[in-house]
């Protein structure tokens, strides 16, 4: 008998990706099955990043790298977020990672254990509650509300913060509601901490480029009192169609840089060489495609809105980032996982059911709108038609 130890009897995962494979393999058996669960662009990686990668192959760039990754694209990351934000930061503080996930993978390990807090968004990525489990730390969530925009608020988060809480992890633009959290609310959030000194705040801003109708993204970066306190978690996967190259960037406070650059040493070494390069083209080169993509997410935001609007009991929010609609379906009778469930069975529509992302998404499927208009559409009179004709389980 193995025993392996008690943390892997609290992990969690993301169901995204069952979704994603139960929908691939009722497609394999010839289901017309419309994607609507997986949150990932439906775009190609811009040529000029991919050739860069190619490019480095063929220029030997094969080994390993530092395991923080290659001076220039930190420079490039630093320079970046000068360009975008107008934020001063160290090359020296920035850790290229395999992908998004890794950082707040680092940033719970770092701070949970038995007895710690750790504060996270409900409805939210799936992987901080899973994360915070596993560390046997206590996760304690901020409700996100649908009255409030899908913003959190300042105040409830605050409320929540007691002696024991070591880790507060914020996402704006968000997943899987698609809310911003305006920046007078983030203003008064980082006010509110000035009160809670010993709590460390990682802010997920990988939809930082995603926002709609002319509203800024606003980064905790803006914020000199909390740097020395800031995990800031970005990286390529969203911004350039990058998911699967596993490309993504953390700025650490310097107490705290060494220690994940450890992690990194400790388990993965170093991110895949070629793809850094990719990385570098893709920060220093042309930034239409990124453009491009975003205005067709803007689009299509529109399309899906309108569409689930008109569905029989179903209210829908306007997204005013990422790409995902988080419809209201409670009035239709449905659980939202069961209703996930039938629309992909009996419609061939793969959502996700909110509960999937915390106990506070119940009420409520998400919809990722990163496919075509054609399919939106199609979609949408799916499962129009079947809440039509259905009863709910
Ligand atoms: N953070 C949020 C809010 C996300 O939605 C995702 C991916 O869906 C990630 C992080 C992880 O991104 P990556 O695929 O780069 O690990």
């Amino acid at each position: 008998m193995l025993h392996t130890v008690g943390a892997f009897s609290r992990i969690g995962e993301e169901n995204a990706f069952a979704v994603l494979a139960r929908a691939t393999e009722l497609a394999r058996q010839g289901r017309d099955i419309i994607n609507l669960g997986i949150g990932q662009p439906d775009f190609r990686t811009p040529e000029h990043i991919v050739e860069a990668a190619i490019k480095a192959l063929r220029d030997g760039h094969h080994g390993y790298t530092p395991a923080n990754g290659i001076l220039p694209l930190r420079e490039a990351v630093a320079a970046d977020l000068h360009k975008r934000f107008g934020a001063t930061v160290d090359p020296d503080l920035v850790l290229i990672v395999p992908g998004g996930k890794v950082t707040m993978f680092m940033a719970i390990l770092m701070f949970g254990e038995p007895g710690a807090e750790i504060l996270y968004p409900d409805p939210g990525f799936p992987i901080y509650r899973s994360m915070i489990e596993f560390t046997g730390a206590t996760p304690i969530p901020v409700p996100i509300r649908e009255e409030n925009g899908f913003a959190f608020s300042a105040e409830e988060t605050l409320s929540l913060i007691t002696p024991r809480t070591r880790l507060l992890i914020v996402n704006s633009p968000a997943n899987p509601t698609g809310g911003v959290t305006p920046k007078e609310e983030i203003d008064k959030l980082v006010a509110g901490l000035a009160r809670f000194p010993d709590v460390a705040i990682m802010s997920d801003e990988i939809y930082a480029q995603m926002t709609y109708d002319g509203l800024e993204h606003r980064t905790l970066l803006a914020y000199p009192e909390i740097r020395d306190r800031l995990i800031l978690l970005d990286g390529w996967s969203k911004t350039y169609a990058m998911t699967g190259w596993r490309m993504g960037y953390s700025i650490w406070p310097k107490p705290l840089y060494d220690n994940a650059r450890k992690l990194a040493v400790n388990s993965y070494s170093c991110v895949n060489a070629s793809a850094q390069f990719a990385g570098l083209a893709a920060l220093t080169g042309p930034q239409d495609a990124v453009h491009e993509m975003v205005a067709e997410f803007d689009r299509r935001r529109k399309v899906v809105t309108e569409g689930l609007n008109a569905l029989p009991n179903v209210s829908a929010a306007v997204p005013k980032g990422a790409f995902y609609a988080f419809p209201n379906i409670s009035r239709t009778g449905w659980k939202a996982k069961k209703l996930a469930s039938a629309l992909l069975e009996e419609a061939g529509v793969a959502t996700i059911g909110g509960p999937d992302f915390g106990v506070h998404g119940e009420g409520f499927i998400r919809l990722s709108y990163a496919n075509s208009t054609e399919n939106i559409r199609k979609a949408l009179a799916r499962m129009g038609e079947f809440l039509d004709s259905h009863r709910p389980a």
